[in-house]
């Protein structure tokens, strides 16, 4: 008499996808093929509904924190990550977040809770809009001769305030999360020693064919964003190397942004 077959072993897997920060060209190769394995896909409000044609044979579910009429907690989303995994014999579930994982985003605290859990996970990064929404207004966030260094910050008060007298030696700010506050967070970085001439550039939608930028000083920067009537989700980048712009934009132009243009009209 033989035993029972064990029991095989659980599907259970999670995959924290950066899916880019709008254009669906910028999903990585990993990216793409996670999503061709995936069973079920969970995806953010940032993440491109567009790179959903890589997993038509999935379960799609939208955990966006915007555009829900019911506000769906983090706590929620972690919860749902985890009881997707279990489901069934175990599922593939594809986490699709816009930008990268783990820059801002809370992609480190799903990775807890798969741990938490015992579900076994890993993370593919992806092309922050950090970086990106600025190298597509022309923007290079570091320089031989401008910018050395740059910093990533949150303009999401909640998440911690400000300490900007920190950053005083770093040459390029990159803000995340911020447009609202563009006013009194640019009076704060004046007041940490920022010079109120430093260029600044704010880019709406970056690399998506919604993409606008408005640009200025940092002593002008939210009025002329204001006046522009920019809104979330923006970047703002502080620094000299947003003088680069005047002859380095060149997406605006581009059959690249009138592709994506007319593709979002589309899917509209
Ligand atoms: N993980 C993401 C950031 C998440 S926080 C990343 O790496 O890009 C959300 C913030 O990201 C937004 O408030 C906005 O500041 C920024 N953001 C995301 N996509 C953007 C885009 N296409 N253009 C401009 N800003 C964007």
């Amino acid at each position: 008499m033989t035993d029972a077959a064990p029991a095989p072993p659980s599907r259970a897997f999670v995959s924290l996808i950066g899916a880019g920060p709008g254009d669906p060209g910028l999903l990585t190769l990993r990216g793409a093929q996670a999503l061709r394995e995936a069973d079920v896909v969970l995806f953010d409000y940032l993440a491109n509904p567009e790179l959903l044609r890589h997993c038509p044979q999935a379960e799609t579910i939208y955990v966006g924190k915007k555009g829900f009429s019911e506000y769906i907690s983090q706590e929620q989303i972690n919860a749902l990550l985890v009881e997707k995994a279990r489901e069934g014999g175990g599922k593939r579930v594809a986490r699709l977040k816009g930008g990268d994982v783990f820059v801002f985003g809370r992609g480190g605290e799903e990775a807890e809770a798969c741990v938490a859990a015992g579900v076994p996970f890993e993370v593919i990064p992806g092309v922050t809009s950090a970086v990106a929404a600025p190298a597509y207004a022309g923007i290079p966030v570091t320089h031989r001769e401008l910018a050395r260094s740059f910093a990533v910050l949150t303009g999401n008060t909640q998440e911690g305030g400000a300490h900007y007298e920190r950053l005083s030696g770093v040459d390029t700010l990159v803000l995340l999360m911020g447009v609202r506050n563009l006013e009194a967070i640019s009076a704060d970085l004046v007041a940490a020693g920022r010079d109120p001439q430093t260029p600044a550039a704010t880019v709406q939608w970056g690399t998506t064919g919604r993409q606008r930028v408005a640009t200025g000083t940092l002593g002008t920067i939210a009025q002329a964003v204001r006046e522009a009537g920019l809104e979330a989700p923006a970047v703002t980048v502080v620094g000299e190397v947003v003088r680069l712009r005047e002859s380095l934009r060149w997406f605006e132009d581009s059959d690249l942004f009138r592709r994506l243009q007319a593709a979002e009209a589309e899917a509209r």
